[in-house]
């Protein structure tokens, strides 16, 4: 495991983050996070857009090139020999004196972390997973990839405290998404999603899902969704880069469709896992 801040690599637990940088004091940043699969990032290009979409919409320009990052991201991976596993880029505003005003001639910062292996999902994978409603207590411009994660530790830690494995993040009657995945269901074999506005974050496993069902004639949905909807669903799905797709059978307790992983989520992950290794191939 190594990690890259600015110009150089470093071990991971190096000290090496300055005490008045704006990522830790403020969470003036924007991250992404990429799975690594035979040794190729994947949807490196749609990662590094977003991060570009998140860092412009709070007025911070990357500090390199997207074409310089890609070459970093290969570099970390051959540097600390992964073949599977995951890597975390963050861009914060810099380092200045700690004041709420964007300080002037500032340098972003670049901070990444590439990790071995991957959080493991193959129990909720087999047996599907369980989630639980929480209210959606965050701020109007989710689609930004902010590192303030504030609401959604709270959502997930209060779903895992019931047991689950997810929490559902719910605005009125609507599921928006989950705490760090997007929504999926399916009713009738028809497909729906919540549309990627402003109030949830617009996943790339999401849009690649989108795009893989398109391909099999498969239209999906992009609208609201209600809590009742999902209650009444025969699958649901929640989708991530980490997680990929994992079925949910539970919903505050309440019985998803036939309670176990269905076909739907079966033939979306092999057409998934085939996605992967056309495009990572060792
Ligand atoms: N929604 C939220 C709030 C997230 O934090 C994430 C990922 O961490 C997602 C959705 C899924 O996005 P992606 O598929 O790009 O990983």
């Amino acid at each position: 495991n190594i990690a890259y801040f600015n110009d150089r690599f470093i071990p991971v637990d190096q000290a090496v983050v300055p005490i008045e940088e704006r990522g830790l004091q403020l969470g003036d940043g924007v991250y992404e996070v990429l799975c690594i699969y035979n040794g190729v990032p994947f949807t490196l290009k749609e990662h590094l857009d977003r991060l570009e979409q998140s860092a412009n919409a709070i007025e911070i320009d990357l500090p390199q090139s997207k074409e310089k990052l890609a070459e970093l991201a290969w570099e970390g991976i051959r540097k600390a020999g992964i073949e599977n596993g995951t890597l975390y880029m963050q861009v914060t505003r810099g380092t200045a004196p700690r004041n709420h005003l964007f300080p002037e001639n500032i340098t972003p910062n670049l901070y990444l972390v590439w990790k071995h292996g991957a959080p493991d999902f193959s129990k909720y994978k087999a047996e599907g997973a369980a989630v639980f409603t929480v209210a959606d207590e965050r701020w109007k411009n989710c689609y930004i990839k902010s590192i303030n994660l504030l609401p959604n530790l709270l959502a997930k830690e209060q779903a895992k405290r019931k047991g689950g494995q997810e929490a559902l993040l719910v605005q009125d009657e609507w599921a928006k998404e989950g705490s760090s995945s997007n929504l999926f269901i399916v009713k009738n074999g028809h497909f729906k999603t919540p549309q990627a506005d402003h109030s949830i974050l617009k996943g790339i496993t999401r849009q690649k899902l989108i795009t893989v069902l398109n391909e099999h004639q498969i239209k999906v949905s992009e609208q609201p969704i209600s809590l009742t909807e999902v209650l009444e669903a025969d699958e649901v799905f929640m989708t991530s880069t980490t997680m990929e797709v994992l079925p949910v059978v539970s919903v505050d307790g309440k019985q998803i469709g036939a309670g176990k992983p269905g076909d739907y989520f079966r033939q979306l992950t092999a057409w998934y896992s085939e996605l992967v290794a056309q495009e990572c191939k060792p």
